[in-house]
């Protein structure tokens, strides 16, 4: 058994390189297809030779003996005694864009044990949707929103009688975007989970478990990834807030910084954060 500030360097470590690798995810997609091949594109422009550094840096990371006792020491614990093992990287964390330099080290980050869930929890805690209700909650939310429309998809037909599990819902705001749900159920608990959500602009035409060609969409699906991620239990219904919050996706200002498009990227804001005070989804970039 290490003793606990072992344990807590060898978290750090594994928390900051989970972290820099989720930063990569927003570096640009042929960068990483040419770390890949054996004869690269001559691409060089110096904006991408930092990124190229950045990648470096986590392959160093990863291979460094810090990492690597911590994946052992990692494996060993789990399994020695495999329950209840729940990620709860915190965003604060993730924000990090650089993994640190081996001769800086940096203050150790609590990470914290309770509910890290970014949803509401003081409204819209309906008991979560049975998948015998899906049917006739779709039909009820398309009544109530016009600008929405939400269905079941299964390839071709857009819409179908019987719930499948786990079931793909298409959920489309007019000229802003189309996203598809993967929800299920256990036998144990029938209330729908949202498991995935995949985001493509409202024209593309792909299939649900590929990815759109706009880093926007892309970005956008991170992000809603990141929120199932913090609350895994989600019900439906408050999930589908969050979604009907990008209405105004490419109109919106960001809450910290008041402007439409970052000024890093010159990206939409596709990051939501939940106010209190006035019951609503906040608009912000995910650099803000
Ligand atoms: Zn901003």
């Amino acid at each position: 058994m290490s003793p606990p500030l072992a344990v807590e360097s060898q978290v750090q470590a594994l928390t900051e390189l989970y972290n820099s690798i989720q930063n990569a995810r927003h570096y640009p997609r042929d960068l990483l297809k040419t770390a890949i091949v054996p004869n690269p594109l001559p691409l060089t422009p110096p904006s991408l030779s930092l990124y190229s550094q950045q990648l470096k840096d986590i392959a160093f990371t990863f291979r460094s003996d810090a990492v690597q006792s911590a994946l052992r020491a990692a494996q060993e614990s789990e399994r020695a005694d495999g329950q209840n093992i729940m990620n709860h990287v915190r965003r604060e964390n993730r924000k990090r864009r650089r993994p640190p330099s081996p001769e800086s080290p940096q203050p150790y980050t609590v990470i914290e044990r309770q509910s890290s869930s970014f949803f509401p929890v003081t409204r819209d805690d309906l008991t979560p949707l049975k998948s015998s209700e899906l049917i006739e909650y779709i039909r009820q939310f398309n009544k109530e929103h016009s600008s929405y429309k939400l269905g079941i998809w299964q390839g071709t037909r857009s819409f179908v009688k019987a719930v499948k599990n786990p079931a793909i819902l298409r959920f489309t705001i007019k000229d802003v975007l189309t996203a598809y749900l993967t929800v299920s159920y256990t036998v144990n608990d029938l209330a729908l989970l949202v498991e995935s959500v995949t985001a493509f602009g409202p024209r593309e035409r792909r299939l649900p478990h590929s990815q759109s060609e706009y880093s926007v969409y892309r970005m956008l699906s991170q992000e809603l990834g990141r929120m199932i991620h913090s609350d895994p239990q989600v019900g439906l219904q408050k999930f589908m807030t969050l979604l009907c919050s990008y209405e105004n996706m490419f109109t919106a200002r960001c809450d910290k910084c008041q402007r439409v498009l970052c000024v890093e990227g010159h990206v939409a804001a596709v990051e939501r954060v939940w106010n209190e005070s006035n019951d609503q989804w906040e608009p912000r970039h995910v650099s803000c």
